[in-house]
C-alpha cells in the first residue's frame, strides 16, 4: 500500500449564519486534501502530521480525521495548547469574511514531537507534502529542524510535494516567504502552486513564468492551477495545458485547490498519468466548488469522482 504524509495544521471553523447560529467544522488546507485523497483513493494509506492540544474540541478534531479514515498516529497532543480556530462569517451580499485566532495555537509545536524514531517513521512514507501554509505555521525557531528532517526525506526517497498557499498574514514580510519557499522549491519534487501565489509574491503572472521559476529550483514535475482557466503541466520536459470545465454554478471557491491536490497525487501515487491525474483533481475542485464549506458531504464528492474515474478506465480500455 503506497503510503502519503500531510503536514499542517488543521483548524475548528466556526461559521455565523446570519441568524447569529454558529455550525463548527474542521478544516486546513493540506488536512483538506489529505480527506479528498483518501475519499478518492482509499487504497492509499494517508496520514496527518500535526500537534493538537488535550481540549474537547482536539479530540473531536482527531475523531474527525479517524473518520475519513486517516491515520492519526502523528497527531501529537500538546500537554498546553489548543487548536487554531476561524470564524467565517458572510454578509447580506454573500461576500464572506474571516477571523483567526492561530497565533498561538498547538500546531505551531509540532516539530517539537519529530525525534529519530518518529522521523525513522516519516522517512518510511512514499510522499510527504506541505504547503506554505504549513511552512508560516511552523515556529522560526523550529524552522531550521524542519529543513534537516525534510532533506532526510529527500535522502530517503520520499518524494516531497510543495504548494506554496501564499497567505501575506502569516508571514512577516514578502522577502521572508519568499526565501522560505525557494527552499521548499528547491527540496521538492512535485510543486502545484498557483498563478495567484506568484502574481502577488514573485510578480510572475504567466504559467510558463511559474514553471521557469520552480524549473530553476530543480522541481521535475509542475502543475500550475489557475482558478476556471485551464491547467499547465511540465513533466520530462514536456509543457502541456489542459482545458477545465468551467463549473457555472460556483457556490464556494474554499478549498478547491486543496481538493485539486488531493486528487492529483492520489492519482499519481495510483501511477495514472499526468493528463488523467489532472482530469481527477479538476473534477474533485470542480465538485468541491459546488457545495458550501471545506469539507463537502462525502456522497456527493464519491459520486462525482467515482463517475470520472469509469469514465477515464472506460477511454484507457478502448484505447488498449
Ligand atoms: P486555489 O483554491 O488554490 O486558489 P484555484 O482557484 O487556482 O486554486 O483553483 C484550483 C482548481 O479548482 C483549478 O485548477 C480548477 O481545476 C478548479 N476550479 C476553480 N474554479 C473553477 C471553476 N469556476 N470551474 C471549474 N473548475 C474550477
Amino acid at each position: 500500500m503506497k503510503k502519503i504524509l500531510f503536514l499542517g495544521e488543521c483548524m475548528v471553523e466556526l461559521r455565523l449564519s446570519t441568524s447569529n447560529a454558529l455550525s463548527q467544522s474542521f478544516a486546513g488546507d493540506v488536512y483538506n486534501s489529505a480527506v479528498y485523497l483518501k475519499r478518492a483513493f482509499p487504497n492509499v494509506h494517508t496520514s496527518f502530521v500535526t500537534a493538537i492540544g488535550s481540549d474537547a474540541l482536539s479530540n473531536n478534531m482527531q475523531h474527525t480525521v479517524t473518520l475519513e479514515q486517516i491515520e492519526t498516529q502523528m497527531m501529537f497532543v500538546h500537554p498546553d495548547k489548543a487548536p487554531g480556530i476561524y470564524l467565517i462569517e458572510t454578509d447580506d451580499e454573500g461576500e464572506r469574511s474571516f477571523t483567526y485566532w492561530r497565533n498561538d495555537s498547538a500546531a505551531k509545536k509540532v516539530m517539537d514531537f519529530i525525534g529519530e524514531a518518529e522521523q525513522a517513521t516519516l522517512e518510511k512514507a512514499d510522499m510527504f507534502m506541505f504547503s506554505g501554509i504549513s511552512l508560516a505555521v511552523i515556529e522560526e525557531n523550529s524552522r531550521d529542524k524542519f529543513w534537516t528532517v525534510l532533506q532526510s526525506l529527500k535522502d530517503a526517497g520520499v518524494q516531497i510535494v510543495f504548494d506554496p498557499n501564499y497567505r501575506p498574514k502569516l508571514w512577516d514580510s514578502p522577502a521572508k516567504a519568499k526565501e522560505q519557499f525557494d527552499k521548499a522549491f528547491a527540496l521538492s519534487d512535485i510543486a502545484l502552486p498557483g498563478i495567484e501565489d506568484f502574481e502577488v509574491l514573485y510578480d510572475l503572472n504567466s504559467a510558463e513564468q511559474v514553471i521557469k521559476h520552480c524549473l530553476s529550483l530543480g522541481v521535475s514535475e509542475i502543475i500550475v492551477k489557475n482558478g476556471p482557466q485551464s491547467v499547465f503541466s511540465f513533466v520530462d520536459s514536456k509543457q502541456e495545458e489542459h482545458t477545465i470545465i468551467s463549473v457555472d454554478n460556483v457556490v464556494d471557491t474554499t478549498s478547491a485547490g486543496d481538493a485539486f491536490n488531493g486528487a492529483y497525487l492520489g492519482s499519481r501515487l495510483n501511477d495514472i498519468n499526468i493528463a488523467d491525474s489532472i482530469k481527477l483533481g479538476a473534477t474533485a475542485a470542480g465538485t468541491v466548488i459546488q457545495h458550501k464549506g471545506a469539507i463537502i458531504p462525502k456522497q456527493n464528492f464519491n459520486h462525482a469522482m467515482t463517475e470520472k474515474m469509469t469514465e477515464l478506465n472506460n477511454k484507457r480500455q478502448d484505447n488498449v
